[in-house]
């Protein structure tokens, strides 16, 4: 197999943000208040943040969901790059976390195309599928590990044809190669690969952007 992709070093990876990195400073307010907190190293980073919102508007998402909030990061990159009128459904369990994410899109005035639904996802999940399956144009999968096929399965049902349905953290830190992990979170990625692979009802692409970025579009 050949290897062409470059594996960039720390440097090369701070020249990328030098000269491509245009986070608002909202965003980057965001971002820096998250850091204080213990667990910030679950935010994705700007770059992936700015390559979500471009792909959203590439995609033309009127409709998006995204399962895993935090603080709202994503989320604030999704919506930013939706049409007025627009809508993004976010899934979290943690209210602390998104009283955070609140604060923020207020303050973008995003409040109107944002809606928090907090509750094990799964239960949001089924909900929508009740009432709205087929409805929606992007999904970003970024919650419990462990529910990751379970997530997919759902939204898929969710997902309008030509959907497009991101998974994040799918190299787990290197994880997924390592043979001495074997932990439930681990397993659980390593078989969402391995099926998406396999997979003919989606057009398929991985990154190695931020933790490892797999792209899925519904066929
Ligand atoms: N996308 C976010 C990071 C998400 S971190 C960002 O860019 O900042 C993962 C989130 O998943 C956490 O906030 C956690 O509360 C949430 N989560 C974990 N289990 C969940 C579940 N069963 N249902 C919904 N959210 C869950
Ligand atoms: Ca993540």
């Amino acid at each position: 197999m050949s290897l062409h992709t470059i594996i960039p070093s720390k440097e090369l990876l701070e020249y990328l943000q030098q000269v491509s990195l245009r986070e608002s400073p909202l965003l980057k307010r965001l971002r820096e208040e998250t850091a204080k907190r213990s667990d910030s190293n679950m935010q994705i980073c700007p770059e992936q943040g700015q390559f979500m919102a471009l792909l959203a508007t590439i995609s033309g998402a009127c409709r998006a969901i995204e399962i895993g909030t935090y603080t709202g990061y994503s989320a604030l990159c999704v919506a930013s790059a939706l049409p007025e009128g627009g809508k993004l459904v976010c899934c979290d369990i943690n209210e602390e976390t998104t009283d955070i994410a609140q604060r923020y899109w207020a303050e973008a005035g995003l409040n109107d195309r944002i809606e928090l639904r907090l509750a094990p996802a799964l239960e949001t999940l089924e909900e929508l599928i009740a009432t709205a399956a087929g409805t929606f144009d992007f999904g970003f999968v970024d919650a419990d590990k462990s529910n990751y096929d379970a997530y997919y399965e759902r939204l898929l049902q969710l997902m309008r044809p030509g959907g497009l349905i991101l998974f994040d953290n799918v190299l787990w830190n290197g994880a997924v190669i390592d043979p001495d992990k074997n932990d439930p979170d681990t397993k659980a990625i390593r078989l969402l690969n391995n099926r998406l692979h396999g997979d003919e009802r989606i057009s398929l692409s991985m990154l190695p952007i931020g933790d490892g970025l797999t792209l899925a579009r519904v066929r």
